[in-house]
């Protein structure tokens, strides 16, 4: 270990200083200020920080960096230590008791529900009419059947906006009801300010002396140890006190990876509803429906286009039709079939994505793995099969105009959640640029482009 006090403050210091340069300053005051230098061990450098919430934070956040400038000091073999002083579980696990006085609690005030996410202006269809179902029985009676009510589905599908419905239908009862809305990130950096500043009492007096709680986006609890510890006693509470909670996640709780097993179960207690890519008649019907709530004529044409080349996320829709409007407003033109196609193919180049059909990005990918389509679309779980695979959806959904639940299907019927797994795999090693996959993948793209367009 570094001898005396004053060197292992050095040391730190000289870090600091480095860390300092590069990152923002309060972020740096906030969360590396609080460190202190134990000490070098060998290899190891020690430092310490308050609590777990500190040592999560700093390791998802700034654990590369932080070794990167001890390195540049210290040696190329350094590895960094953190240790918490304060253990997690002294810090939470002592349970604030719910308060029965509820009034001396109102409802947290946290995030605005979005005035224009309510039941009426949500489009249902085959694709979303159980979620729907869901999301209007626990609006209407609360805590009663289905505790939690635990919505999943892709992106821009519609979760928040049912989260916002249900706490609007809820409020406005007019009963007293105490509602409270929030992402999951809003949870865990309030939490964190609350550890710093010695107000967990309060903080968690907030969350658990509500009557109906929404948390949108539960996902990102993945890996985060002392806010899952946090959500755990918040729900138990709430829970024991028949309050109702609702959550959404991008994944239904088997997928969340790295969730403490008495969460999942827990997210698994009440009623699980999965919210699904809308078909053609869905998509349709919500292009009327945000065409009528602004008062815009919109011609079969230009909403059969928008709906056959936007398939999988109803944001982007929603994103060409604003655009849309907006462009035919300012140039005082009508909202035409041309200025559509120039917006879709602006967004979505059309050529690429609709030359290729699954058949052949399947069968491409299979060759190059010297495996057959059929092994591509088999049940087995073989690391090279599993890979080429998933290498192959990712290829369809970067290439193809399909959604993740065409790609399940012309995958041996795999549910979407699967698919988007597996892409996010793909989507993760290429962000990462791990060196084999991306060979892999410039490989394919060029035997790719030798191939002509598809058939159909
Ligand atoms: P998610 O939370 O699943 O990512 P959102 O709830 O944010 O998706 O939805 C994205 C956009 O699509 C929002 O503007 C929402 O109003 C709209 N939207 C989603 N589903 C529907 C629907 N069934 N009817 C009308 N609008 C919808
Ligand atoms: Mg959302």
């Amino acid at each position: 270990m570094a001898k005396s006090t004053s060197s292992r403050a050095r040391v730190w210091r000289d870090i600091y200083k480095r860390l300092a340069a590069e990152l923002d300053r309060k972020e740096c005051e906030t969360w590396l200020r609080p460190v202190t230098c134990r000490g070098v061990d060998g290899d190891t450098l020690h430092l310490e920080v308050p609590n777990n919430l500190y040592r999560e934070f700093i390791t998802e956040k700034y654990l590369g960096l932080l070794e990167a400038k001890a390195r540049e000091l210290l040696g190329p073999e350094v590895k960094v230590e953190l240790r918490a002083v304060v253990g997690q579980e002294g810090l939470f696990l002592a349970n604030t008791s719910r308060d029965d006085d509820a009034a001396k609690y109102p409802a947290p005030k946290v995030s605005k529900l979005n005035p224009l996410y309510t039941f009426d202006t949500f489009v249902v269809g085959r694709s979303n009419s159980f979620c729907h179902a869901a999301s209007r029985a626990v609006a209407q009676n609360p805590g009663a059947r289905y505790n939690p009510l635990f919505i999943y589905g892709g992106v821009g599908l519609g979760k928040t906006h049912l989260l916002h419905a249900i706490g609007h239908e809820t409020l406005g009862r007019g009963n007293g009801i105490r509602v409270s809305y929030l992402s999951c990130d809003h949870f865990m950096n309030e939490m964190i300010a609350a550890v710093k500043n010695n107000r967990t009492d309060a903080f968690r007096r907030k969350y658990r002396n509500v009557d109906f709680l929404l948390v949108d986006d539960i996902q990102f609890l993945a890996g985060m140890e002392g806010t899952q510890v946090e959500f755990f006693h918040t729900f138990n509470a709430l829970y024991e006190a028949g309050s109702q909670i609702v959550l959404s996640s991008d994944r239904a709780p088997r997928d969340i990876p790295e969730v403490e097993d008495r969460l999942r179960t827990r997210f698994e207690w009440g009623l699980i509803a999965d919210i699904q890519a809308p078909d053609y008649e869905t998509r349709r019907a919500i292009i009327a429906r945000k065409a009528e709530l602004k008062h815009i004529a919109i011609s079969d044409e230009v909403a059969d286009l928008i709906a056959t080349r936007l398939t999988t996320n109803i944001r982007a829709i929603e994103g060409v039709l604003n655009r849309l409007f907006a462009t035919a407003q300012h140039t005082g033109t009508s909202v035409s079939f041309a200025l559509a196609q120039d917006i879709l193919n602006e967004l979505v180049p059309e050529e690429r994505r609709l030359s290729l059909s699954l058949d052949q990005l399947q069968e491409a990918t299979a060759k190059y793995f010297n495996l057959s389509r059929r092994d591509l679309i088999s049940k087995t779980r073989r690391a090279n099969v599993a890979r080429a695979r998933q290498i192959a959806m990712y290829l369809c959904r970067e290439k193809t105009n399909s959604s993740l639940a065409d790609i399940g299907l012309a995958f041996g019927n795999r549910d979407h959640t699967t698919v988007l797994y597996s892409i996010s795999k793909i989507e993760g090693a290429v962000a990462s640029a791990e060196e084999k996959t991306v060979k892999i993948l410039k490989d394919l793209e060029r035997n790719l482009d030798r191939l002509g367009p598809a058939a159909n």
